[in-house]
């Protein structure tokens, strides 16, 4: 059987020999494309590969049209939304991720931005401290849960909203539940974006719930650009001169946004959240087991498209 990996930003060397590793012992065939330069490429290298592992390579109705034998595509990583589902379902392909492979790595970036952001961008002038201050997650998932271990290290006061989370969850681990996401705003001095991009969560931070932050107030999104709607961002950063942006999912109006609000404003230049070389290797390695588990065993468990 084969078991292709298509990245066009290859994983690290390391990453791609414990993948090695994990397929050989198995007994399966690995082919690695990486760097591809155009679609062509991944439909050929498809044709006759049982699995694939990819990272942020989009895998539409044309590619699954194009893979006759494949039966699992798994996404080392967490956001799946590079993937057809629908496609996917439609021709018998599981789809997987490797949920928490990287999200210390995501959680530890909020950190490295939030304080950049009270540090006033490291331009010289006097900041405010984390310690103390109002952190609201919205969604206590894989990274929500890190960036709360790290956060009450700081000596942060946590809270998250999660309608998909039991509040016993939370309270476990020392977080309060919110039961909306117009409190959580409200009532953080500090907002940490953790929502899938999904039909309910697109779009769906704009003007009326950015300005209910608090005076001060930093949102952080390390999540998907699409969550946000930018026109509502721009009006709420035009209206209160207070807040704060800090991005590791730039927006489409990115150049715009820092020509007007300048040090208000941060985005990494491109994706860097899960660009550790611990994420890397930990997701590369637990894709390849997946992919094993699922061909030898047919064991399922993180499948997203069930
Ligand atoms: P996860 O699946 O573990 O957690 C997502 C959480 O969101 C779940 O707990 C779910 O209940 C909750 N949720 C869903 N809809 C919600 C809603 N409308 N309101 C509140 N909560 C909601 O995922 P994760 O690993 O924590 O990743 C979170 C996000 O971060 C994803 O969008 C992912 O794509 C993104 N991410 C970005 C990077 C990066 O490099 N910047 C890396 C990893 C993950």
């Amino acid at each position: 059987m084969k078991v292709l990996v298509a990245t066009e930003k290859p994983f690290a060397a390391v990453a791609v020999d414990g993948i090695r590793k994990v397929i050989a012992e198995s007994g399966y065939e690995l082919q690695l494309l990486e760097k591809y330069s155009s679609k062509a490429d991944l439909l050929g290298a498809v044709a006759d590969a049982d699995a694939v592992i990819i990272r942020s390579d989009v895998i539409d109705a044309e590619v699954l049209d194009a893979a006759k034998r494949l039966r699992i595509v798994v996404r080392a990583g967490a956001g799946y939304d590079n993937v057809d589902l629908a496609a996917a379902t439609a021709h018998g392909v599981v789809v997987e991720n490797t949920p928490g492979q990287n999200s210390n790595a995501v959680a530890e970036l909020v950190f490295g931005m939030a304080v950049m952001a009270v540090r006033n961008m490291y331009n010289g002038t006097s900041g405010t401290e984390m310690k103390g201050k109002r952190l609201g997650l919205q969604a206590y998932g894989q990274v929500g849960r890190n960036v709360a271990r790290i956060a009450k290290g700081v000596g942060m006061e946590v809270s998250a909203y999660d309608p998909y989370c039991p509040d016993d969850v939370m309270v476990a681990d020392g977080i309060k539940p919110v039961h909306s996401v117009e409190e959580l705003y409200a009532g953080n001095d500090f907002v940490s974006i953790h929502i899938p991009a999904t039909p309910e969560t697109k779009k769906s931070i704009g003007f009326d719930l950015i300005t209910k932050m608090p005076k001060g107030g930093v949102l952080i999104n390390t999540a998907r650009k699409e969550v946000i709607d930018e026109e509502g961002l721009d009006k709420a950063l035009e209206a209160r001169a207070d807040l704060k942006y800090v991005a590791d999912v730039k927006p489409d109006s990115a150049e715009e946004l820092k020509a007007r609000f300048g040090d208000r404003v941060f985005f990494t230049p491109k994706k860097m959240g899960a660009q550790t070389a611990e994420a890397n290797i930990n997701a590369g390695i637990a894709a390849a087991r997946q992919v094993v588990d699922y061909l030898r065993d047919g064991i399922n468990k993180y499948q997203v498209n069930k």
